[in-house]
C-alpha cells in the first residue's frame, strides 16, 4: 500500500513542534541528570546490538523531532560508558557543569562564527576575557596573556609545538622545515601526553625528534638527564628548541619540577611550555597552587576546561604569555573578510589560530565560571582532592597498595598481597569492576613496564559512598581471582 504523501517538514519545525522539542529536550537531560546513579556506570554491547539501534533511523521516514531525540537519549543511556556518572574514576572526562550543558545548547542556536572580530565582538572578546583570567590564575600577566580555545588538550599542545617552533625558526614561515639548518628537537618526559608523538610527526618534525626524559621515582622529569640530553644534542648538531614539562601526567598524576625546567630553559634560550591540561586545575586552589611552583614562567601552557574544571567536551585551551606569537605562527589574509574593526587590540582570531569557522568554545567555560566562581570551582576541586585522599586510605586500609605519590586525585594501585600480579591478572579484575556496573576503573603502566590499576576522581558529584562501592567491588574481584587461582593451583598439582 502506497504512503500517503507527507509534506516534507521544514529544518525550522513549527512553533508548536519547537515547543514540545524544548520540553522533551529539557526533560530528557534532566533525566539523565538526576537518575544517573541508578544507572550502571557501563554496559558492555555487542556491536550488532548498537548499530541495530541505528535501523529506528530511516530518512526516507522522517520522525519527529522529540521521538529522535528519546531514542538517541535511550540509544545513549543503554550503551555508553556513563562518564558523567560518581562512580566513573576514569580518564579526566567530568560529570558536565550544568551551565555549560545550556551553553552548548545556546551556542548552537546563535551559532557564531569565530574568525573575524567583527561578525562576533562578543563572542571573541569573552574567549579573550576568560584567557586572561585563567591566565592570571597561573600568575600571567593578564595584559600579557593571549590564548586560543581548541578542540582539546591534544590540540592545544600541537598549537605550542607550532608555536616553539615558530619562535626559534622564523625562517620555517617561508622556507619550511628545509629552510632551517638543523635537525630540530624536544623535549618531553617518558611520562608525558601521547599527544606529543602525534603533534611531532604532524608538525613534520617526525617521531625521532621528540626526546623521552627518564623520570624519578615520583615519576618526574629527571632534571640532570635533561641537561644532558640538552648538551648531547647540541654536540651532534641536532637544534633544541622546546621542553615540555606536565603538570598532572594522565597516568599517574605527577607533575614535573616545573621550576627547574624554567631555569633551564631560560639558560638553554628554549621555548619552555607545561601541558597541564587536567592538573592546571589545581592553580585554583590556593593550598594545590604551590603543587605547580614554577609554571608562571612556561611560555606556554595547555588547559583542558573539559577535565577538572569539568565544562562539557570539547574545551581546550592554549595560553602564553607571549602576545605576538600566534600571529606570527598563524597570519594570514582573505579577501572575504570584512575589513579589519578599528580600535581592536589583536587580530581577527582566524589569522592567530588553525582554524577558520569555529564554535564558541568559551562560552561554556565563561558560563561555568559565572555561576560558580572562583570560590566555588576552588570549593569543588578541594573537594574532589579530598575523595582522591580518602580514597588512597580505604584503598590502604583494604589491602591495596598505592604506589604512586600526587597531590592529586589519581591512584595507581596493586594488591599489596600480589605485587607481582600480572597485567592480564590485573586486567581480570578491572574486568569484574566494570562488569558489575558499579564502577569504571582501569589498568596502566607506569615506567612504561610496571601494571597498575588506576582509579581517579573526575566527578564532582563522587562522595565516600561511591569510593565504599569501588572498594567493595575491588575486593569482591580480588577473592574471586583469588578462589580462580587456587582452584587452577589444585588442578595443577
Ligand atoms: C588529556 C590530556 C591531553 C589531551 O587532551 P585532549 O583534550 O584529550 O585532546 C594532553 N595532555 C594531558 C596531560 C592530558 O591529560
Amino acid at each position: 500500500m502506497n504512503q500517503p504523501e507527507r509534506e516534507a517538514p521544514s529544518l525550522l519545525l513549527s512553533a508548536e513542534e519547537r515547543a514540545k522539542l524544548w520540553s522533551v529536550l529539557g526533560e530528557t537531560i534532566e533525566q539523565y541528570v538526576a537518575g544517573i546513579r541508578a544507572l550502571p556506570v557501563s554496559t558492555e554491547p555487542e556491536p550488532e546490538a548498537v548499530r541495530a539501534l541505528l535501523r529506528g533511523f530511516d530518512f526516507s521516514r522522517p520522525m519527529a523531532a522529540e521521538e529522535a531525540i528519546r531514542l538517541v537519549a535511550d540509544a545513549l543511556a543503554r550503551t555508553q560508558v556513563h562518564t558523567p556518572h560518581p562512580r566513573y574514576y576514569g580518564l579526566f572526562n567530568p560529570t558536565p557543569t550544568t551551565v555549560g550543558i545550556a551553553a552548548d545548547a545556546l551556542v548552537a542556536a546563535f551559532n557564531p562564527q569565530l574568525a573575524a572580530w567583527k561578525h562576533n565582538p562578543f563572542a571573541v572578546e569573552a574567549e579573550r576575557h576568560v584567557i586572561r583570567e585563567l591566565g592570571s590564575q597561573f600568575g600571567y600577566d593578564r595584559a600579557q596573556t593571549t590564548g586560543v580555545m581548541t578542540s582539546g588538550g591534544s590540540e592545544a599542545n600541537h598549537t605550542a609545538l607550532l608555536a616553539a617552533l615558530w619562535s626559534a625558526f622564523p625562517e620555517l614561515d617561508a622556507g619550511g622545515l628545509r629552510a632551517v639548518g638543523a635537525q630540530p628537537v624536544f623535549y618531553v618526559s617518558a611520562e608525558s601526553h601521547h599527544s606529543f608523538h602525534k603533534a611531532s610527526r604532524m608538525c613534520g618534525l617526525g617521531s625521532k625528534a621528540l626526546r623521552e626524559i627518564p623520570v624519578d621515582a615520583e615519576l618526574r622529569m629527571e632534571t640532570s638527564a635533561l641537561e644532558a640530553a640538552i648538551r648531547e644534542d647540541r654536540k651532534h648538531g641536532f637544534a633544541p628548541f622546546l621542553v615540555v614539562g606536565t603538570a598532572g601526567t594522565t597516568n599517574a598524576g605527577s607533575i614535573d619540577p616545573l621550576g627547574e625546567i624554567a631555569a633551564i630553559t631560560k639558560r638553554e634560550n628554549l621555548w619552555f611550555h607545561t601541558d597541564a591540561a587536567w592538573g592546571g586545575a589545581a592553580a585554583l586552589v590556593p593550598e594545590l597552587r604551590p603543587a605547580l611552583e614554577g609554571i608562571d614562567s612556561a611560555d606556554s601552557i595547555t588547559l583542558d576546561a573539559h577535565k577538572w574544571l569539568s565544562v562539557p567536551m570539547g574545551a581546550g585551551i592554549f595560553l602564553t604569555r607571549h602576545r605576538e606569537i600566534l600571529e606570527k605562527t598563524f597570519h594570514i589574509s582573505a579577501a572575504y573578510v570584512p575589513p579589519q574593526a578599528a580600535g581592536i587590540e589583536a587580530a581577527d582570531p582566524y589569522g592567530s589560530s588553525m582554524h577558520w569557522s569555529r564554535r564558541f568554545i568559551g562560552l561554556k567555560i565563561l558560563l561555568s565560571l559565572a555561576v560558580a566562581g572562583w570560590d566555588g570551582y576552588a570549593q569543588t576541586i578541594r573537594a574532589m582532592t579530598k575523595m582522591g585522599e580518602e580514597l588512597r586510605a580505604k584503598l590502604g586500609a583494604a589491602g591495596w597498595e598505592v604506589v604512586n605519590r600526587t597531590p592529586l586525585p589519581i591512584c595507581c594501585f596493586r594488591d599489596g598481597q600480589a605485587r607481582q600480579a600480572s597485567a592480564d591478572d590485573l586486567e581480570t579484575l578491572v574486568r569484574e569492576v566494570v562488569a558489575s556496573g558499579q564502577a569504571w576503573i582501569s589498568t596502566t603502566r607506569v615506567r612504561g613496564s610496571v601494571p597498575v590499576l588506576r582509579a581517579c576522581i573526575t566527578s564532582y558529584r563522587t562522595d565516600s559512598d561511591d569510593l565504599d562501592l569501588l572498594v567493595s567491588s575491588l575486593n569482591r574481584a580480588r577473592a574471586k581471582l583469588g578462589a580462580r587461582a587456587t582452584k587452577r593451583a589444585r588442578v595443577e598439582a
